[in-house]
């Protein structure tokens, strides 16, 4: 056995180590010679106390006294960083762990020991990508009601839960839990997912399911966020997402009203979302929910998910056209223009302004783009789209002569 005083110092040594691994002034790299930052150039004192206290350390253990908590740490410690590889060879942490996870996925009940493992596993970022068989064996004790672990726990399982998946868009994804208020059971802000207090209580007190629909579709929100900064365009939704959410940005009158909200289509692909991730995640549990259940807390009951491409919302009591709010919009803002690749299909720069393009140019392109299917219907769209406008003018001119 490694003694106690040896183990407290090496864990939290290896905690205090792995939290400043990158500098928390500027995000870059430390030297290990000089505890530098190798961009800012400031020095770290509590990397650098931390790192020769692990190095003291390890010496001294061996495979007899690297206990099932070291075996955890030090793995999480390998997996932040290549600088202990060669010191720590001797232990396969990897196939330990793995170990110690599925020994975990058999026990019905947990002993203080099994506890403190959960809470090392789930309170890491480094096992995010472990298997996820453990985290809903537990998630599934608690909708049961045959859990015996503590809420910090489950919120931390939660956590995991949400994590492993925004994390695949995102390295700066965050969840959070936060009183949001009435009829509030989620946020999402760029890569931050917030989930409401109560929510959580109701999953922890009484095995409400209703925390896995409400997560997905503030995941779902997180998805958008990650679409429209990359430009992607999969379909003509994307854009008018895009445009609405920029409109929202700067026409508050337009999110702030209940009508516009459910037509939202962020709103109704968040809602459809969670309706079948929320579905299946709890079907792969075991359970089957009723749809007319699933309908009410998912929320797409409140949508008409046929009207994706409706683009009419109402402006102090009167139908407008987000296209066509949005085209007057961007005429002067080429700066927004130029962030948003996506919208250079349909528009284009000339004499400062940003203005549409026409119906023959949309053609041409569409000719010479490289059979991309999704991209020849976004075309057709569009130039359906300009066929409508320029027929209109043409009516108009022809009425005015
Ligand atoms: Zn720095
Ligand atoms: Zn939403």
């Amino acid at each position: 056995m490694l003694n106690q005083n040896y183990k407290e110092n090496l864990i939290n040594s290896i905690n205090i180590f792995c939290k400043n691994i990158n500098c928390l002034g500027c995000g870059g790299t430390y030297n290990y010679q000089t505890f530098t930052c190798e961009f800012c150039g400031s020095i770290n004192e509590e990397l650098k106390k931390s790192y020769l206290n692990i190095f003291s350390i390890i010496p001294y253990l061996n495979k007899d006294n690297v206990d099932k908590e070291i075996t955890l740490y030090l793995y999480k410690l390998v997996n932040s960083s290549d600088i202990f590889n060669h010191a720590l060879e001797q232990f396969d942490l990897t196939k330990e762990t793995n170990s110690i996870i599925k020994e975990l996925e058999t026990k019905v009940e947990y002993n203080d020991l099994d506890t403190k493992l959960l809470e090392c596993i789930f309170s890491n970022d480094i096992f995010l990508d472990i298997d996820n068989v453990l985290r809903d064996i537990i998630l599934r004790n608690v909708i049961l009601r045959k859990n015996s672990l503590s809420k910090e726990l489950i919120e931390k399982t939660i956590s995991h839960l949400v994590l492993s998946d925004t994390r695949n868009i995102s390295k700066d994804s965050r969840f959070y839990i936060r009183n949001l208020g009435e009829n509030v059971g989620g946020l999402a802000f760029h890569y931050y997912v917030y989930l409401d207090r109560e929510v959580m209580d109701n999953f922890y007190d009484k095995g409400d399911i209703s925390i896995f629909y409400v997560l997905p579709h503030e995941m779902m929100h997180t998805y958008r966020t990650y679409v429209e900064s990359k430009g992607i365009v999969g379909s003509i939704y994307d854009t008018l997402a895009l445009k609405e959410r920029l409109l929202r940005e700067y026409n508050q009158d337009i999110y702030y009203n209940d009508k516009n909200y459910v037509k939202n289509l962020h709103e109704i692909e968040a809602n459809a979302f969670s309706y079948r991730a929320g579905t299946n995640y709890l079907k792969s549990l075991g359970f089957e929910i009723s749809e007319e259940a699933v309908l009410n807390i998912s929320g797409v009951i409140n949508n008409d998910l046929t009207r994706l491409d409706n683009p009419l919302r109402e402006i102090e009591g009167k139908l407008v056209n987000i296209n066509e709010l949005f085209a007057n919009f961007i005429k002067d803002k080429k700066d927004l223009f130029y962030k948003y690749p996506q919208l250079h299909y349909e528009f284009k720069e000339e004499e400062g302004q940003v203005i549409y393009k026409s119906k023959m140019e949309l053609v041409d392109e569409m000719t010479f783009q490289n059979k991309d299917e999704s991209l020849e219907e976004i075309y057709l769209t569009l130039i359906k789209n300009a066929n409508d406008r320029e027929s209109i003018k043409d009516k108009n001119d022809i009425l005015k002569s």
